[in-house]
């Protein structure tokens, strides 16, 4: 579904992506974890278009990423993404954040967006605070209307950027038990976290990268068990 070829990319004279390759099925959940500064953060937005690259390729469905316009804007409806900061429009409510999107981008009538969104704020377990606003709810309710923001769109991909980061720990296990679920249920998902249980319990494959590449792939069992490379070891023996 999602390929990468030969990815390359800089910021000056940092060479944050390295000959990156990678290819992401259909169904796969990808978690991609590995040191602050390695390149994660950028991979994922190179995905998304939010950052150029220079050499390489980047294919959705097959299709080159679109440049600008409104082939851009549909790219940015078909990869979902979820950053670490919940990003919700502050002065509109949950509601409206969840139908924006919808309605702007994918032309739906408001009315039938307001269902699919409510549906959406059910599954995700804050439907009841449909019209407050963002500064009303907690950090992990929020993270979840930025899912269901997300979802509402219908992705073909889904990628996560630390999304749990940012939040205090009784609420990680919440916003971790959307994704398992969305995973289960075929979402396409790369994502960016360290959190282990969630790569054991979802994962079809983790990618360790530093320094801008990626230095191995495995199961999730095989890589947080048996790490093949030093840089891997010495990260693992950091975090666990
Ligand atoms: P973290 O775990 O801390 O989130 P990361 O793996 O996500 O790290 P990135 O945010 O992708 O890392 O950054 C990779 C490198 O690129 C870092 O050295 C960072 O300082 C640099 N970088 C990121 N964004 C920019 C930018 N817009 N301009 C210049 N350098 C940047
Ligand atoms: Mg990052």
């Amino acid at each position: 579904l999602v390929v990468l070829k030969g990815v390359n990319k800089h910021f000056g004279e940092l060479h944050v992506l390295q000959d990156i390759n990678l290819s992401i099925d259909k169904g796969e959940v990808v978690v991609v974890i590995g040191p602050s500064g390695s390149g994660k953060s950028t991979l994922c937005r190179t995905i998304n278009r939010l950052e150029t690259f220079e050499t390489g390729s980047i294919t959705i469905d097959g299709a080159p990423l679109p440049e600008e316009g409104k082939e851009l804007a549909k790219l940015r409806a078909d990869v979902g993404m979820v950053f670490q900061s919940f990003n919700l429009f502050a002065h509109k409510t949950i509601l409206d954040n969840v139908t924006l999107g919808p309605i702007k981008a994918r032309k739906i009538p408001k009315a039938q967006a307001e269902k699919r969104a409510m549906e959406l704020l059910e599954r995700v377990g804050v439907a009841h605070q449909a019209q407050k606003f963002p500064a009303q709810l907690s950090g992990g309710q929020q993270q979840r209307v930025a899912i269901a923001r997300s979802l509402a769109m219908d992705p073909k991909v889904m990628l996560f950027d630390e999304p749990t980061s940012a939040l205090d720990p009784e609420m990680i296990t919440e916003v971790l038990d959307v994704m398992v679920s969305l995973a289960k249920e075929g979402m396409t998902m790369v994502v960016v976290t360290h959190e282990m249980g969630f790569a054991r319990k979802a994962a079809n494959r983790v990618v360790f990268m530093a320094d801008g590449q990626i230095v191995e792939e495995n199961d999730p069992e095989g890589f947080f068990t048996a790490p093949k490379s030093d840089r891997a070891k010495d990260f693992l023996g950091k975090i666990l």
